[in-house]
């Protein structure tokens, strides 16, 4: 197995955006920095890091974050500047098909470019930051910090995430 680039975390505010649901009928590749940034909802998943399997290419979520992911909160510390700070956190903006599969299923970003709108869980349908993790979407409260588990032990630490496709609504 070989290491993928850990994802980012951002956390702009829903309210940014005011033009109702736009994810519905905006593509991804037009849509404002505002909109775009308002549909991270902040689950932390893309900070972990993911051990790609070399024969079939599977990539797999373990529960060992970035550095810079704040463990309580599962946001960057660091997020304007994280690119400085962590050369190979994954930029999810353009998308393009290698970076979708180091997305988690869930990931808002990852949803829209498959077709499948937003989970009702999701902080602009609901209209409440907590039901990320009240869904189980979060990984707040749940990882372990890279510095302090050595390379060769990351397969241990490999998890299942929760499927966001138990939930059929999307909007
Ligand atoms: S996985 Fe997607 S929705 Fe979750 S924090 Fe990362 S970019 Fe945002």
């Amino acid at each position: 197995m070989s290491e993928v680039p850990p994802g980012t975390a951002s956390a702009t505010d829903a309210s940014a955006t005011d033009e109702g649901a736009f994810w519905q009928h905006v593509p991804l590749e037009a849509m404002s920095d505002a909109q775009w940034e308002s549909l991270c909802d902040g689950c932390g998943r893309c900070c972990l890091q993911k051990l790609e399997d070399e024969g079939t290419g599977e990539v797999h979520f373990t529960r060992i974050a970035c550095r810079e992911l704040d463990p309580d909160t599962a946001r960057c510390r660091h997020y304007p500047t994280r690119f400085e700070r962590v050369p190979d956190c994954l930029s999810v903006r353009p998308l393009d098909r290698q970076k979708l599969a180091w997305l988690p299923s869930s990931c808002a970003y990852r949803r829209l470019a498959e077709g499948r709108g937003l989970a009702d869980w999701h902080p602009l349908v609901s209209g409440c930051r907590g039901s990320v993790a009240a869904a189980g979407m979060s990984v707040a409260g749940g990882t372990l910090d890279e510095r302090r588990v050595p390379f060769h032990r990351w397969p241990e630490h490999v998890i299942e995430l929760v499927d966001d496709e138990r939930e059929p609504q999307v909007r």
